[in-house]
């Protein structure tokens, strides 16, 4: 990392870090509350409110997540030439909050039956508009607030992988205490009230920001102040002209999540289907990258360099199965939840959307577990190479689908399944997840070339956008028609989650046999 922080008096650090790691720290809580809450009742107010097909439902889901990891690229790239973090940071924050808040107009509910029903044409318009807002947002905004955290330490500071641990911990409270308080608030009171809390809580985190601004030590500003205030074109200066970028940009994204494609006589080979723009717009960016990789893979670097980045390039391709697989959890894991589960435990019912913070919730309770665990293998050289650690991902991951799968093959009494077998697919997702994300960002710090780690880091996102559209796909698997009773339901979820079990333990298996080649690619 060129810039650094400088040395700070100790005796200004909170609990042995910078102040400005809390700043950032609440901010991503708080954003990660408006999304995660908002999440996990989409598919529901799509499907419950608007009356959208499951099909519908899933491919807007899988649609504007997808933008919402992809644009992340943008925001970093234009917040290190022109912006700087803090103003990229705040920019965002305002579009996530008009986006949240626009949520919140929910017009009136479609009347019908759900895939036919007569809509509130304005109010899916304004829905729409508020999603893109919200994508557009989230590429300002995260990519740049996890930037300015690693900038807090000095290159050398051995606190900075414990600060992102702290960082990481931020993002799962704030989706934990959002899928209890929003979803419910939400699914019970009115789906506006909760999409509005969303809104407010990311306005708060905001003005938590730009009040804690000050503690960033100057490590989140402009590259060049000057060229980004002097007039650019007709008299507006680059600052402003990304602003007014950004709203083009969110209009664009309106019409882009509402965009289909029929490909006519050729549609068979796209399995007979419309295609979503967004889909179109996936395979060339995926394209892309890999051109730009192979070309960089001629561009006189050494042997051992080529080894680490193809090593890196096969690990980022898999992470979008991965999330691929993960993210049905917001799609047909949810749907599931509503329509053929017993949700009552301790006398308390939970709703559909809330059973989405048990992701959270396990990542907070075994994060120091692996903290504890990875450094304790290394110590017995047993720690598993990060090829096998991805292996081991995929295959906890299909092994929750396979939980899933079970339960729905052996409902109880009353034809429903046990919020318990949730809590445990969820358990054994989250050990996927812990071999898997983290270690993926790691990964990318060590493998890269240095020149070229900013790009790489933007590909870890990337294909987790592309994981989001995989997920809106295969979730279409799972559309349950209207008028199909509980037990129906059952069978087409078990035989869904039972083909996703078959994938992630196929991938994961042929992962396994590929980790004895890749290491040697990287074995000098
Ligand atoms: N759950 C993490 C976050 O929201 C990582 C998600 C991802 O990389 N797809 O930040």
């Amino acid at each position: 990392m060129s810039v650094t922080a400088p040395a700070v008096p100790a005796h200004q650090d909170v609990l042995g870090h910078p102040k400005g790691l809390y700043v950032c720290f609440l901010t991503e809580m708080w954003e990660r509350f408006a999304f995660y809450g908002m999440k996990a009742l989409l598919f529901l107010y799509l499907t419950k409110h608007h009356l959208f097909s499951d099909t519908d439902g899933y491919l807007l889901l899988g649609t504007y997540a997808g933008l919402a990891y992809a644009l992340p690229l943008l925001g970093g790239i234009l917040a290190d030439k022109y912006l700087g973090m803090r103003k990229a940071v705040v920019f965002g924050g305002i579009l996530l909050v008009l986006g949240q808040l626009g949520m919140a107009y929910t017009g009136h509910a479609a009347s019908g039956i759900q895939g036919s029903g007569a809509q509130d044409a304005f109010a899916v318009q304004v829905m729409y508009f508020a999603l893109a807002l919200i994508a557009v947002g989230v590429g300002f905004l995260k990519p740049n607030i996890s930037t300015i955290v690693g900038r807090l330490y000095a290159s050398d500071d051995p606190r900075r992988d414990s600060g992102f641990t702290i960082f990481y911990m931020g993002i799962n409270v704030g989706a934990f205490i959002s899928s209890i308080v929003v979803a419910w608030i939400g699914e019970t009171i009115g789906w506006g009230y909760g999409f509005a809390l969303a809104g407010v809580m990311m306005g708060l985190g905001l003005v938590q920001f730009i009040w804690g601004q000050r503690h960033l030590m100057g490590q989140a500003e402009p590259a060049d102040t000057a060229l980004l205030r002097s007039p650019w074109i007709a008299g507006i200066s680059r600052e402003w002209a990304i602003y007014l970028g950004g709203f083009v940009l969110a209009a664009v994204v309106w019409q882009v999540l509402q965009t289909r494609i029929d490909f006519g006589p050729l549609s068979s080979l796209v399995g007979g289907h419309e295609v979503t723009l967004t889909e179109l717009v996936a395979v060339v960016l995926g394209a892309a990258l890999y051109i730009w990789f192979i070309r960089l893979m001629f561009s006189g670097i050494t042997r051992a360099e080529k080894g680490g980045m193809i090593m890196l390039m096969v690990l980022i391709t898999v992470s979008a199965l991965f999330w691929g697989l993960y993210e049905q959890t917001y799609g047909p894991w949810v749907a599931m939840a509503d329509r053929v589960m017993d949700r009552t435990t301790f006398g308390v019912e939970w709703t559909a959307g809330q059973t989405t913070a048990l992701g959270a919730l396990f990542v907070i309770a075994l994060s120091p577990v692996f903290a504890w665990l990875w450094p304790r293998l290394d110590k017995a050289r047993l720690n598993p190479s990060y090829p096998a650690k991805f292996a081991w991902g995929l295959v906890f991951c299909g092994l929750a689908f396979g939980v899933l799968a079970f339960a729905a093959a052996n409902p109880g009494s009353d034809g429903r399944i046990s919020l318990w077998w949730m809590v445990l697919a969820y358990f054994v997702l989250v050990l996927g997840e812990m071999v898997l994300s983290p270690v993926g960002l790691a990964a990318v710090t060590s493998l890269s070339i240095p020149r070229a780690v900013g790009m790489m880091m933007g590909a870890w996102f990337l294909f987790s956008a592309f994981g989001e559209i995989i997920a809106g796909r295969m979730g279409t698997w799972a559309q349950i028609p209207p008028d199909m009773d509980a037990a129906g339901a059952l069978l087409v979820y078990g035989g869904v989650f039972s083909r996703m079990m078959w994938i992630g333990l196929a991938a994961g298996m042929l992962l396994f046999l590929a980790t004895p080649l890749l290491k040697r690619l990287t074995r000098n």
